[in-house]
C-alpha cells in the first residue's frame, strides 16, 4: 500500500522516487471531478499510476493535474502522465507553461544544478499545448468542493499554491519549505534564483487563508498549518540575516553553511540526517544555501 486517505475526499500517494520513501508525493482530490496535485518526476509516473489503480480511480475520470511549479520533482512527469490520463489537463502558472511545452532548457538547467539527482528524477517529456490551462489565480469547481489557486512566488518565479475547500487545506508546493514527518520539522527549500521578499509575502498570503492543514509535496500532511507557516517565516528571516551578514563580511559558502547549522535549531537537529542523505546533502545543504547567498548578493548589489 502506498496510498493513504488523509482527509475528506483526499488521498496521498507516496511516489517513492528513486526508492526513497517520504521524499515526494502526489495528492488525489475526488469531488464529482477528480484532480491530482503534482505529477511528480518522470521516473515515478508508473508508481503514481499504480497508486491511482489502488484508489480505484478510472484514468478517464481524471480531469486536472495541478502542478505547483515545473521543477522536475513536481511537474517533470506531467508529459508522461498525460499519456495514461486521456482527458486530463494540466494547471500551471503561465510562466511555467513554456517549460512544460518544451522542457529542453529545464532539463539542461536541472542537470547542471541537481547533477546526479536529475537522473534520479528522469528527463521530462513535452506536454501538448492544448492540454495546458495556464492560471495564476482562479477557482476550479470539482463538484462538492473547489480548488482555489494562489500565486505564491519566491521559491520559483511561478510557484502556485492550491486551497481545497473539502477540508480547507493548502497544497503549498515548495512555498512552505520541506516537511519531515519523522521529525515534525520544516527546513528551507530555496534554490537559486530565490527571492526572499517574495517568499515572505507568499507566506503572509497563505497565513491569511487560515488553512487547517498543509499538504507538502515534500512530504505529507501537517495539521498545525498556521503555526508551521509562521515558523517557516521566522526561519527564512534568520537565514536571510545570516546570508546578508556573510556576504557583507565576505565569508565563504562553507562558513555561512556552518553558521546556519549552528544558529538554526531545526537544522542543528537534522544536520546528521541531512549530511547522510543522498539527495538532501546536495539540495538542503547546497542549493538552498546558494539561493540565499545569491539573493543577499543581489540586495547588496554584488551580483
Ligand atoms: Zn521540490
Amino acid at each position: 500500500m502506498h496510498t493513504k486517505a488523509i482527509g475528506r475526499n483526499l488521498y496521498l500517494i507516496d511516489l517513492e522516487t528513486g526508492g526513497f520513501k517520504n521524499l515526494i508525493c502526489s495528492y488525489v482530490l475526488r469531488g464529482e471531478k477528480t484532480l491530482l496535485v503534482e505529477s511528480g518526476p518522470t521516473s515515478s509516473v508508473p508508481r503514481l499510476v499504480e497508486g491511482l489503480k489502488e484508489l480505484n480511480v478510472k484514468f478517464e475520470d481524471v480531469e486536472y493535474v495541478a502542478v505547483t511549479h515545473v521543477h522536475l520533482d513536481h511537474g517533470g512527469g506531467a508529459g508522461t502522465l498525460l499519456k495514461t490520463l486521456p482527458n486530463a489537463k494540466v494547471l500551471v502558472h503561465p510562466h511555467g507553461m513554456p517549460h512544460l511545452v518544451d522542457p529542453t532548457r529545464l532539463w539542461e538547467s536541472a542537470q547542471s544544478v541537481l547533477k546526479y539527482v536529475s537522473e534520479i528524477f528522469g528527463k521530462p517529456e513535452p506536454v501538448p499545448k492544448d492540454r495546458i490551462i495556464p492560471v495564476s489565480e482562479g477557482v476550479f469547481d470539482l463538484g462538492g468542493g473547489k480548488l482555489q489557486v494562489y500565486e505564491t512566488l519566491g521559491h520559483a518565479s511561478h510557484n502556485l499554491s492550491f486551497l481545497e475547500t473539502f477540508n480547507n487545506g493548502v497544497f503549498p508546493g515548495d512555498a512552505a519549505g520541506t516537511y519531515f514527518p519523522e521529525f515534525d520539522a520544516v527546513i528551507p527549500t530555496t534554490p537559486p534564483p530565490f527571492r526572499l521578499d517574495a517568499a515572505l509575502a507568499s507566506l503572509d498570503k497563505l497565513i491569511s487563508l487560515q488553512p487547517t492543514a498543509l499538504y507538502y509535496s515534500h512530504f505529507g500532511k501537517a495539521s498545525n498549518a498556521v503555526q508551521q507557516l509562521r515558523d517557516y517565516k521566522t526561519q527564512l528571516q534568520l537565514w536571510g540575516k545570516i546570508a546578508a551578514e556573510g556576504v557583507r563580511e565576505k565569508r565563504s559558502f562553507e562558513e555561512i553553511c556552518e553558521t546556519i547549522l549552528e544558529e538554526d535549531k531545526v537544522m542543528n537537529q537534522l544536520a546528521d540526517y541531512l549530511k547522510g542523505h543522498e539527495i538532501y546533502s546536495l539540495t538542503a545543504l547546497g542549493n538552498t544555501v546558494e539561493g540565499f547567498i545569491g539573493y543577499a548578493k543581489n540586495v547588496e548589489g554584488l551580483n
